[in-house]
């Protein structure tokens, strides 16, 4: 008998609203798709090429130049593709021959790309509390009247927007406007997915939109505003019992008090599933959530299924984030994030299994399957 794989099922037409919703939420500013990371591990090739045919967005930020080539490849000439992390001494032709808009995240790649792109597009990314990245407000004066950089836009990036009444998000906000004044022909943008939610004052000229998209709340607290877009599945491969003073797992972390049914199923830490949700985390599996019992293993989870009426058979899916379970509550579980969740397990996700992983990736819109050209770069 052959097993399927776990899978990750990622629904377009959720991601494609949810950049309409953060959208509405900012009128007068324009949305730019965050999908660095491989689009958050879930495909940069379908998701650009989605919310470009289907909602019409044209901006676009990856971190790497590398990223850039990537995405310029599958969408042509018509977007606009930006590179948060900037040019390197010896890597500034990528970003030439790619048409890649670089941000200018320090006074020397400021300096860099003025000696090396005399009057070419730039985004010049100023530092208003975070301490990462950014010209602090004497670099950013200084690069002002370099004539030889032609900054077209002005960002900043704030460190708290999860949290909306925190007071550090005014305090960038009133720095940000006081550095963005330094350059009066230039755009602004200062939110993320977090900052598109705060209030359409933070929103400027253009929001920056990653997370959201991917239908992960950007807020730490409160209902999620966003259409979740991404199930992780797994089945079942061995349906069981344990006796009560037997014990599971590695370590034997776990003994049981009585007799107890159980299901392993084919998901583990090789997969991106964190071994944090040992003895703590959970799916969804026969209409209940049964507890991750033991240490996650790299290929295997065991869950406890005893409060299930029907035991579970193999094949059967449990669902480890999605719409019966929250992926928030999945990664406080694993005492992490869904950014992180999502990334871990969309990095080794693959629309065929074996490259680079077994998770296996599949696409839907409006519930109905994309054609695996769209969904396989
Ligand atoms: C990743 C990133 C974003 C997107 O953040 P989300 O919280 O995922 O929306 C925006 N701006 C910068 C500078 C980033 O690094």
């Amino acid at each position: 008998m052959r097993f399927q794989n776990a899978a990750l099922d990622i629904d377009l037409a959720a991601i494609c609203e949810n950049y309409r919703r953060l959208g509405a939420a900012n009128p007068g500013a324009e949305a730019a798709a965050v999908v660095k990371c491989d689009a958050y591990g879930l495909g940069v090739g379908a998701v650009s090429t989605a919310l470009f045919q289907a909602v019409g967005c044209r901006a676009f930020f990856v971190a790497y130049a590398e990223e850039g080539v990537i995405l310029r490849r599958v969408l042509g000439p018509d977007a606009a593709i930006n590179v948060f992390n900037g040019p390197f001494a010896g890597a500034v032709e990528i970003f030439r021959d790619n048409n890649l808009t670089p941000a200018l995240n320090s006074f020397e790649q400021a300096a860099l790309w003025a000696a090396e792109m005399p009057g070419a597009d730039c985004i010049l990314h100023v530092d208003t509390g975070m301490h990462r990245l950014g010209l602090d407000e004497a670099d950013a004066a200084r690069s002002a009247s370099n004539r030889a950089l032609n900054i077209t836009m002005v960002m900043s990036h704030l460190a708290c927007a999860s949290e909306p009444s925190n007071p550090m998000n005014e305090a960038q906000h009133r720095a940000f406007s006081r550095i963005a004044a330094l350059f009066p022909g230039a755009r602004k943008s200062l939110a993320s997915s977090g900052g598109a939610l705060l209030s359409p004052d933070f929103a400027f000229d253009q929001v920056r939109i990653g997370v959201g998209l991917y239908g992960v709340n950007p807020l730490d607290a409160g209902a999620n505003p966003l259409r979740p877009a991404a199930t992780l599945t797994a089945p079942v491969v061995n349906a069981h019992e344990a006796k009560a003073g037997q014990s599971v797992g590695y370590g034997a972390t776990h003994r049981f008090s009585r007799d107890t049914r159980l299901a392993t199923v084919l998901l583990g830490y090789g997969d991106g599933y964190p071994r944090a949700a040992s003895n703590r985390g959970a799916a969804f599996l026969g209409g209940a959530l049964c507890p991750i019992v033991g240490r996650v293993s790299m290929d295997l989870i065991v869950l406890d299924v005893s409060a299930l009426e029907t035991p579970p058979a193999v094949g059967d899916r449990a669902e480890f984030f999605g719409p019966n379970l929250p992926i928030e509550t999945a990664a406080e579980a694993c005492g992490t994030i869904g950014y992180e969740l999502l990334t871990g397990i969309g990095g080794l996700a693959r629309p065929r299994p074996g490259l680079g992983g077994r998770v296996l990736r599949r696409y839907v819109f409006d519930g109905a399957p994309v054609h695996p050209e769209f969904a396989g770069a």
